[in-house]
């Protein structure tokens, strides 16, 4: 029986990837003096995955690692307007408003009146907080939990935070390293809903995935029918 239904946010409630993904095509062309779309670009996924390890998830990081790049890709001749272009990238992101992704709000107004809904999102706090203050579906959620990793240990934390036996708990999310491998590790109960825009470094290869049945939504309205039916 499930009593708590957390959701991801990112790409999940709301759309997210699509912001770097205009960065990303955006970058190649500010630093065009200097190389190639192509190197420009695969230099930017590998800073990006390095540099989790020093700044975390979020726009902030991102920002740094594209800055990283354009001194790398012009060997130190970037210049400083065009420096102050890609900041200016990055602080666009940051005010982006926040569009969600279709039926979330029905869906949520749906299972909030059966279910405590909990929010988990990783990455920087300033910036989740954010957005989640702005969207409109904050009132929805008993819980919010802004999380710097999705990691095993962190799905259990809030197991144990909250009292909730992992039997009892449903996690919904679009990346099957953050939001449903981890929880499907620790007991719990997760629906996959993928998206077109979700980051490479959230797939997983099928090592990862292991034995496990992987329950996948085509998309989020379809999520209430289903746990109507869970035993
Ligand atoms: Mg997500």
């Amino acid at each position: 029986m499930i009593d708590i239904i957390a959701f991801d946010a990112d790409d999940t409630l709301w759309h997210n990837e699509h912001l770097y993904y205009q960065a990303k095509k955006t970058l190649p062309k500010i630093l065009v003096n200097y190389g190639e779309v192509d190197a420009i670009r695969t230099s930017l996924d590998k800073t990006e995955v390095e540099n989790i390890e020093y700044y975390g998830y979020g726009i902030k990081s991102f920002a740094l690692s594209m800055i990283e790049v354009a001194v790398d890709i012009s060997q130190g001749q970037v210049t400083g307007d065009e420096i102050r272009e890609i900041i200016t990238v990055a602080k666009n992101m940051l005010k982006a408003p926040v569009e969600l992704v279709p039926d979330a709000a029905d869906t949520l107004k749906d299972l909030s009146g059966k279910y405590d809904l909990m929010l988990i999102t990783k990455g920087d706090l300033f910036e989740q907080e954010r957005k989640i203050g702005i969207s409109k579906i904050s009132n929805c959620f008993r819980h919010l939990e802004v999380v710097g990793e999705k990691s095993d240990a962190a799905y259990r934390n809030i197991l144990k935070k909250y009292n909730i036996k992992p039997a009892e708990f449903l996690m919904v999310g679009n990346s099957l390293r953050s939001d449903i491998l981890p929880v499907l590790r620790v007991g719990g109960q997760a629906v996959y809903i993928p998206n077109e825009h979700t980051w490479f470094h959230e797939h997983a290869d099928e090592d990862e995935v292991g034995g496990f049945k992987i329950v996948e939504l085509e998309r989020l309205s379809l999520l209430p029918e289903y746990v109507r039916q869970l035993k």
